[in-house]
């Protein structure tokens, strides 16, 4: 059996997300109340139902048309700063994946790479800056020292996702400097940077999604 992704299984991974943000959406809200304006758990809420919409009865066609449909519904979808830089982050994915129908250890890591780059050239952070990056970067690079290190794509994964965990309560301490949050300069200390708690939701869904992959 090869180790790969298809896009039946990046579609589940989707609806997955989906069910999981809708379901922490009061917690993502409150996060982002105690140093933002009180609406990331709606706008991934909304963004990823608007997508689950748009993916609904629609055969799974190759990795890039369903990831830049992905994109392309967030940034269209959600107001906030989290939609355009969610939806570069798939948009960008997809385009690195390529038109291929699945994608191997080595061509997920590196599409997510790219994803986190897209990220960096939209919104210009870096390490430290308590963003969603602090939690992404982690993970991607976790997952490939892991897939280097000749490990599994779930187990690969499975790392990824306690990286991203790790990288989200690395934020709490962590002064804002880049969106809404940094407007509070100090007073952002002491709170989880909500971007970086639906990044670490990302990468544990994929990873479950993966080790469930049939
Ligand atoms: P808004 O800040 O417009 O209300 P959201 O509340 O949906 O949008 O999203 C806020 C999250 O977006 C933050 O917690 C942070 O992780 C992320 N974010 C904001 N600005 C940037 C940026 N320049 N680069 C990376 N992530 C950012
Ligand atoms: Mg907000």
């Amino acid at each position: 059996m090869t180790d790969t992704i298809d896009t039946g299984t990046l579609t589940a991974w989707i609806t997955r997300f989906r069910d999981a943000v809708t379901e922490k959406r009061e917690w993502l809200t409150e996060l982002d109340s105690a140093i933002g304006d009180a609406d990331h758990g709606a706008n991934m809420a909304r963004g990823m139902a608007a997508v689950a919409d748009k993916l609904g009865g629609v055969a799974p066609g190759t990795v890039d048309e369903l990831l830049k449909g992905v994109g392309m519904t967030l940034v269209s979808s959600v107001g906030g700063a989290s939609g355009p830089l969610y939806g570069t982050f798939f948009l960008r994915m997809g385009m690195t994946a390529g038109t291929v129908t699945e994608l191997d250890a080595t061509a997920l890591a590196a599409a997510l790479r790219a994803g986190l780059d897209g990220i960096v050239a939209r919104g210009k952070a870096e390490a430290g800056d308590k963003t969603m990056f602090d939690a992404m970067a982690p993970a991607v690079d976790a997952l490939d020292a892991a897939i280097a290190g000749g490990a599994s794509m779930a187990d690969a994964a499975r790392t990824a996702a306690e990286a991203a965990s790790a990288g989200r309560d690395a934020t709490l301490p962590l002064v804002a400097r880049k969106g809404r949050a940094s407007y509070l300069g100090e007073r952002s200390t002491g709170h989880l940077d909500p971007g970086a708690a639906s990044t670490a939701i990302l990468f544990e869904t994929l990873a479950t999604t993966i080790a469930e992959r049939t």
